[in-house]
């Protein structure tokens, strides 16, 4: 589904990243597999270096994205997939949350997926092709459960710039699409606290959580050329959590 396409995955060392960069692969794209920690590591598990690449990226610093697309360019010679997948999430109430953690929390979730996509974007319209999907939250969609709210207020803007990215950059053939998974069994959410994720589950109609999987599987797609005619969109993959 992927033959001969080159994709940037932003935290694709570990979780739902490196679920949709082993799909990725699978599908015969090139990866580059960027994150802060065990990026090389990662692309290393995950095949050679004819179709993987590992960078060491921090999404919050845009020195660090244009670094990351300039190599990609030189070594893959063009972009055709960006995954703005990169994000953390802390559970701070809101009388805790420091200006400190308030600007790290946008920086690394929104900020970052607004100028990874100005750094491939003249590229994309070079070559009139390109897909750019985000991730989101259930939290963007109906406030966080257990995550603080800055996290809910990053995911809500996520969906906002979708759709403003969307409208700018249709007339180039690029996509620009959203997925805003509900809780996930991950790393991201195993410290939640156990009441949270009781009140969680007992909300989810389909009474499970979901699989790092459920997510990469829809992002193939969406990354395809199946989905030409899809732009604009945030995709609910929740159990039923919540329904748009
Ligand atoms: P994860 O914590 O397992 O993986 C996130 C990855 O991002 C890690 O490898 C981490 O090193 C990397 N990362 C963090 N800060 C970075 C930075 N500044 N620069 C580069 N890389 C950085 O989380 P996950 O569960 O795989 O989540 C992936 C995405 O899905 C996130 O955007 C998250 O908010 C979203 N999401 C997750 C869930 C869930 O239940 N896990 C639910 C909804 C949305």
């Amino acid at each position: 589904m992927l033959a001969g396409k080159v994709a940037i995955i932003t935290g694709a060392a570990r979780g739902i990243g490196r679920e949709m960069a082993a799909r990725f692969v699978n599908q015969g794209a090139r990866v580059v597999v960027a994150d802060l920690y065990n990026a090389a590591e990662t692309a290393g598990e995950l095949s050679n270096e004819t179709q993987t690449l590992g960078l060491t990226v921090d999404v919050a610093k845009v020195r660090s994205i244009n670094e990351m697309v300039d190599i990609t360019i030189k070594t893959f010679g063009k972009v055709d997939i960006l995954v703005n997948n990169a994000g953390i999430c802390p559970t701070t109430p809101l009388g805790e949350i420091t200006e400190e953690e308030w600007d790290k929390v946008l920086a690394v979730n929104l900020k970052s997926a607004f100028f990874c996509t100005q750094a491939v974007a003249e590229v994309m319209k070079g070559q009139q092709y390109g897909r750019i999907i985000n991730i989101s939250s259930f939290a963007g969609r109906a406030g966080g459960i257990a995550p603080g709210c800055h996290y809910s207020a990053s995911k809500a803007g996520i969906i906002g710039l979708t759709k403003a990215l969307a409208r700018i950059l249709a007339p180039y053939n690029i996509t620009v699409n959203a997925i805003a998974p509900g809780t996930l069994a991950s790393e991201m959410t195993k410290n939640f606290p156990e009441a949270k994720m009781e009140e969680i589950l007992a909300g989810i109609p389909l009474r499970k959580l979901g699989q790092p999987w459920y997510i990469a599987e829809m992002a193939v797609y969406l990354a395809s050329e199946a989905a030409e005619w899809i732009t604009g969109t945030t995709i609910d993959i929740n159990g039923g959590m919540y329904m748009a």
